[in-house]
């Protein structure tokens, strides 16, 4: 093998510490090409604005850190459709022959159903195709489906012997070709207006390789002790911002949570909320409509106002709920809301608007850089209760009661609200609406 050709096939994995795809690619064959090919419905909807953004900024990124460590160079190409992406490997393969294809296994429906493509395609071209863990810490995709977290995790910190081992950087990548290739402008991933839009939201991340591993490090030695206590607190910044470094694969969960585990001295809550990610993972696995169905059938009987007005409000942080419109600003300015805010404004529109969670769910998909195909419908019916270890349908947040509790000296709001939100009047009164709720909850589940 030594002597021969493979091609790394890149996807939301673009990292070379700890990336099992190329290690073993490198580690078995003499020349290794980098492949990444983009089509915008690769997840089997179409990426969403913020994201398209932030992944044109993670390949230029990456580009860089192969040029500057390696002199190796990604081959981008570009497809219509997710269909089109194994023919187009097979036209890469009639340009520069490769015995196989390495690629980080993917869980999420319609990649599966691509990875089985291209395995097809090749198969009769006696190409081998290899997919490696790489994008959830531990491969959960054949064993049984857990329902509840707890469990879950207790699994995986009882199989902690099968997190895979470190592959660390590769001093040297051999990558020789003559393969043609798209820029990165080319994919025209940024928005063609509202350009300024995009760069304002990428001012609020560093996506240099290593910047985003100093500020890990950094978090885990600083801020890790108080994460627990913290980690709900809008005011304290005490969250590791690294979200949608894992959406794009530019860090490794894998090491993360190696990382965690060893300086956090074992089992701890940033582990834990690690694993909430694999767990979303493994509930898309399991579920492979996710984002379009309810995880729980009986909660589809649930009756909805789908005011678009109020949708629109929403979007637009004009509410008249400070806490609410404080944390749909930040997403709109960021491309990113902290954690709790997430929980409160997806809660709002569910149970004080009576919108449907997947028109929240569409529009963080478009809003949010890290918007993921496994976390975010999980979230988002997790909220509604009709996912897996849900939040009880009848806990409905009061939005005041939120904001004393985890912005109790306004830092937050007073950070992400404009001067136009303090105009705003109340939509509709909470104590009313979660009231209709609850009532709607009780026929649909009855
Ligand atoms: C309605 C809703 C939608 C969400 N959509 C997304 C999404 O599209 N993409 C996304 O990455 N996260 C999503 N989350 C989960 C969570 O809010 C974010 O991962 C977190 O706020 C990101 O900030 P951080 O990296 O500072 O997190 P930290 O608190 O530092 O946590 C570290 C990492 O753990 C994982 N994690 C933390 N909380 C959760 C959680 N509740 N579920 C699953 N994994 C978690 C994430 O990978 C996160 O980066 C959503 C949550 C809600 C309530």
């Amino acid at each position: 093998m030594k002597n021969s050709t493979a091609i790394v096939l890149f996807c939301d994995n673009f990292r070379i510490n700890d990336n099992q795809a190329l290690h073993q690619a490198v580690q078995n064959y003499a020349n290794v090409v980098l492949v990444y090919v983009y089509a915008e419905n690769y997840l089997g909807r179409n990426l969403g604005a913020a994201s398209k953004v932030f992944l044109h900024y993670a390949l230029k990124s990456f580009q860089n850190l192969l040029h500057e460590k390696y002199s190796a160079s990604l081959v981008i190409r570009a497809v219509k459709d997710v269909n089109d992406i194994a023919p187009e490997l097979l036209k890469i393969h009639s340009e520069h022959n490769f015995e196989a294809i390495f690629a980080a296994k993917s869980y999420i429906a319609r990649q599966i159903k691509t990875q089985e493509q291209i395995t097809q395609t090749f198969e009769a071209k006696n190409v081998k195709t290899i997919f490696t863990k790489g994008k959830i810490i531990f491969d959960t995709a054949d064993v049984k489906q857990f329902k509840i977290f707890t469990p879950f995790s207790k699994h995986c910190f009882s199989n902690l012997h099968l997190l895979s081992d470190m592959a660390m950087s590769h001093k040297t990548i051999t990558s020789k070709h003559n393969l043609a290739s798209l820029s990165v402008d080319e994919l025209g991933l940024l928005p063609t207006n509202q350009g300024r839009w995009a760069q304002k939201m990428m001012q609020f991340y560093e996506t240099s390789y290593d910047k985003i591993e100093e500020n890990f490090v950094n978090f885990i030695t600083q801020k890790l002790h108080s994460y627990a206590e913290e980690r709900n607190n809008l005011e304290a910044g005490q969250n590791s911002a690294i979200s949608p470094f894992l959406r794009f694969g530019m860090l490794s969960p894998n090491w993360c949570f190696n990382f965690c585990l060893t300086m956090g001295g074992g089992q701890n809550q940033f582990a834990l909320e690690l694993l909430w990610r694999d767990f979303s993972y493994h509930t898309a696995y399991h579920n492979p409509q996710i984002e379009t169905e309810e995880i729980r059938p009986i909660y589809k009987n649930f009756r909805w106002n789908n005011d678009l007005q109020h949708l629109k409000l929403w979007q637009k942080g004009q509410t008249g709920f400070d806490i609410v419109d404080a944390a749909m600003n930040q997403l709109y300015t960021t491309g990113t809301m902290h954690g709790r805010a997430r929980m409160i404004s997806a809660s709002f529109l569910i149970k004080d608007l009576l919108c449907n969670w997947k028109l929240g769910e569409q529009w963080f998909w478009d809003t949010l850089a890290d918007a993921d195909p496994a976390i975010n419908p999980f979230s988002w019916q997790w909220v509604f209760g009709s996912g897996l270890d849900g939040a009880p349908y009848f806990r409905i947040f009061n939005p005041h009661l939120q904001a004393q509790r985890f912005d109790p000296n306004f830092v937050y709001r007073k950070k992400w609200l404009k001067p136009s939100n303090h105009l705003t009047p109340p939509i509709v009164c909470h104590n009313l609406q979660s009231k209709e709720t609850m009532l709607r909850y009780k026929v649909a589940l009855r």
